[in-house]
């Protein structure tokens, strides 16, 4: 920015002329008044204010405010000031005013300038235009020309009987730690806005804020004490710079040893302490870069310290005995505040922190009245009971609502009922129960337990919902396999020591002795099939069965299972479709023969005498393959039956297993629900998959895929 040549000689005369009105007799406010007048010809400033600070004999140094005579009511940023005053530079800045409900928002430009002298800080020279373009003209030339002057006659009110009086300090009677007048008025005019403060921050910004105006400290930071870790939690600070090193540019949250710095001090010893520059003071060193003077003064409450207040200044002996009394005083003011905000946080922080637990678990939560309304529910709830997407009503009950919602899923509605009528009968039980749901099925635990206020008095109940369905499915699977077990191993061994006790007893006609015999074989070949089928399921599970792979032709294995199932076909016809193109595969001889016999003996059992079975081997076709097959050449091996069927719902669940369908015929049939498992894990063992289509009364086709030799062997 420059000033035009023909704008100069004006712009000096101006310059010379505020600077004469400096050097008059007149109070210096008044001197102040004129002139920022003379100057906003020249800079066409809105307002404008001088900050500083009076040295006096005494340590500590009074700050003083002038503004310019038409005040303008929107009020000036003191934090502003503090930085100005710290960064000792001129600095310009686009500024928001206003805003609020009193003052209209504007934009404004602001100037402020540290007035350095000698390698002091006497003040702050601020100007502040009306608009965002503002304060062309004060060039960094022009306001650092009069900051020489402004320093003069800031140093020269510092000695004189009036700068005493403007800053109270006449006499040389020493005020110790007693208040001034205008910092008890100060801390009367605190009254209201501290009581009112229920909220931590909000109340330590106060306190800070200030212990800051009043100080005329540069820079402060209020910090909490940690008890249990002797510790001081930094939690509001105005003032310090970014840089890193030490002190408190770390940011809120910061934690230091009790043991360190003068707040340490203040909080050991439980008294405001003061040092008038920390860079000649043994074992302190200062809150940020370039401070020197700091105050700390903590705040107690009972026997302990709650709190400290930290204030600094780049300014040595910038604090005095006033300053020192004036926090003392505010700390003492602030430790009832400070006690109830601090309870007020710790409220906020468990409820908050009981909230996030509340919404995270995965247990189904709500907290219900004592008629049965939801009172608040965590996302758990919603989603175990489906009522996700559904807008809660503000009077949801459990009791109508939620059975009615429930009610076309509910395996016995009069469970839910009774429950809640007992909850509602006695209410201070603690009550347990399963609800069955069905589509999708699902088995949901529910507690509820009385909650109690702090009187003890009952309020209402919380509920406890959790997803006990496979829990469920396990215990029922462990029982099944109990009872399956020793049904299937129990029939064959009474048939086995009833024949052979008969054998024994006496002699028997050849005949009716080969006919017993041989139900004994039958029965003790049946039994050696589950046992085995049992460890083979094993052995599936835990991974162990290796395959004994070879280049096989299907045609040859068809020939085997054939005559090996000769008899069981005796009332079955079976029709097998096998292309000559059929390339060999690469599979386990023996395990391949045992999923087919499984299929087959399957399509035997669970189809009438006369029925037709029909096997089909070709190559697959890619469309053929099941969505996300891998990819390549494979084998269709299909086996249809013209049998009872399988309804839907039990299709998924015939590959568990011990899962047998529930209905006459397979009660009649007998099995042990492990045959397709097996089949299933070996057909994958192979790389294949397996599924299957059926339709009640219909028949089923299982079919499955095993990979093509020559495929493999190109990979
Ligand atoms: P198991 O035959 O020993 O009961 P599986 O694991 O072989 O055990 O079969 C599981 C269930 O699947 C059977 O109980 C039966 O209900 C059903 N199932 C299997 N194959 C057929 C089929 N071909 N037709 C109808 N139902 C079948």
């Amino acid at each position: 920015m420059t000033v035009r040549p023909d704008q100069s000689a004006q712009t000096l005369s101006a310059f010379g002329a505020a600077a004469r009105v400096l050097q008059g007799d007149d109070p210096l406010h008044l001197r102040l008044h004129r002139f920022f007048d003379l100057l906003r010809d020249t800079l066409h400033h809105r307002d404008a204010r001088l900050t500083c600070w009076l040295q006096s004999a005494r340590p500590g140094s009074t700050r003083q405010q002038y503004y310019s005579a038409d005040a303008w009511p929107y009020p000036w940023d003191d934090g502003l000031t503090r930085t100005v005053a710290r960064e000792g530079v001129i600095s310009r800045r686009v500024i928001a005013l206003g805003g609020g409900t009193q003052l209209p928002a504007v934009r404004a430009t602001y100037l402020g300038a540290s007035i350095m002298w000698g390698g002091r800080l006497w003040g702050v020279f601020e100007l502040r235009a009306d608009h965002a373009d503002g304060l062309r003209a004060a060039t960094d030339e022009l306001i650092g020309g009069l900051l020489p002057q402004l320093a003069a006659v800031i140093a020269r009110e510092g000695e004189s009987p009036s700068g005493q009086r403007a800053s109270e300090r006449a006499g040389d009677t020493p005020t110790g730690l007693t208040l001034r007048a205008q910092d008890k008025q100060q801390l009367v005019a605190l009254n209201g806005s501290l009581d009112e403060a229920i909220d931590l921050h909000a109340l330590l910004s106060l306190l800070l804020r200030r212990a800051l105006e009043v100080s005329g400290a540069e820079a402060g930071a209020v910090a909490l004490v940690d008890h249990e870790r002797d510790e001081l939690v930094l939690h509001t600070f105005e003032g310090f710079e970014d840089e890193a090193g030490v002190g408190m540019q770390n940011g809120p949250r910061q934690r230091w040893s009790v043991e360190t710095g003068l707040a340490g001090r203040a909080v050991q010893s439980r008294r405001a302490l003061l040092v008038r520059d920390v860079t000649v003071e043994p074992g302190l060193h200062g809150a940020g870069v370039g401070l020197r003077a700091e105050l700390a003064a903590p705040i107690v409450i009972g026997a302990d310290t709650a709190a400290v207040i930290i204030l600094s200044s780049p300014r040595s002996n910038a604090f005095g005995e006033d300053e020192l009394a004036f926090v003392r005083a505010l700390c003492a003011r602030a430790a009832l505040p400070l006690s109830r905000a601090l309870h007020y946080q710790e409220a906020i922080e468990s409820a908050l922190y009981l909230g996030q637990v509340f919404s995270s678990l995965p247990t189904g939560l709500a907290l219900i009245d004592i008629y049965g309304k939801v009172l608040r529910s965590n996302p758990a709830w919603d989603s175990l009971w489906g009522l996700h997407g559904r807008v809660i009503r503000e009077n949801f009950h459990v009791s109508l609502d939620l059975i009615a919602h429930l009610l076309p899923r509910l395996h016995d509605p009069l469970k839910l009922t009774t429950f809640c009528d007992t909850m509602q009968r006695s209410p201070a039980k603690d009550l347990i129960t399963t609800i069955h749901l069905t589509h999708p099925a699902q088995d949901l635990e529910v507690r509820s337990v009385p909650t109690r206020d702090s009187k003890d008095h009952i309020t209402g109940r919380l509920w406890a919902v959790s997803d006990v369905t496979r829990e469920r499915e396990s215990d029922r699977l462990k029982g099944e396999f109990v009872s399956i077990v020793s049904h299937e191993l129990r029939t064959p061994l009474t048939s086995i020591l009833g024949y052979t006790e008969l054998l024994l007893s006496r002699d028997f006609p050849p005949d009716e002795r080969h006919q017993f015999v041989t139900t004994v074989y039958t029965e003790a070949n049946r039994l050696s099939h589950l046992v085995e089928d049992l460890l083979e399921m094993s052995r599936i599970e835990a991974g162990k069965v290796k395959l004994n792979r070879w280049v096989i032709s299907l045609t040859n294995v068809l020939y085997e299972l054939t005559t090996q199932l000769n008899t069981q076909l005796m009332n079955h016809r079976l029709l097998i479709d096998v292309t000559s193109e059929v390339p060999p595969i690469y599979a386990d001889r023996d395990k391949v023969k045992q999923i087919i016999f499984n299929l087959l003996t399957n399509a035997i059992k669970y189809s009438p005498s006369g029925g037709e079975i029909q096997l089909s081997i070709h190559e697959a076709r890619p469309d053929e393959l099941p969505a996300g097959h891998t990819a390549g050449r494979w084998v269709l091996v299909s086996v249809r039956d013209q049998g009872i069927g399988i309804a839907e719902d039990d299709l998924p669940r015939i590959w568990e297993r011990f899962y047998r369908v529930d209905n006459t015929n397979t009660r009649r049939i007998g099995g042990t629900g492990l045959g397709l498992s097996i089949t299933r894990g070996l057909v994958e063992l192979h790389g294949g998959q397996i599924a299957v289509e059926s339709e009640i009364g219909r028949g089923s086709r299982f079919f499955f895929t095993l990979p093509v030799s020559n495929e493999l062997a190109r990979r």
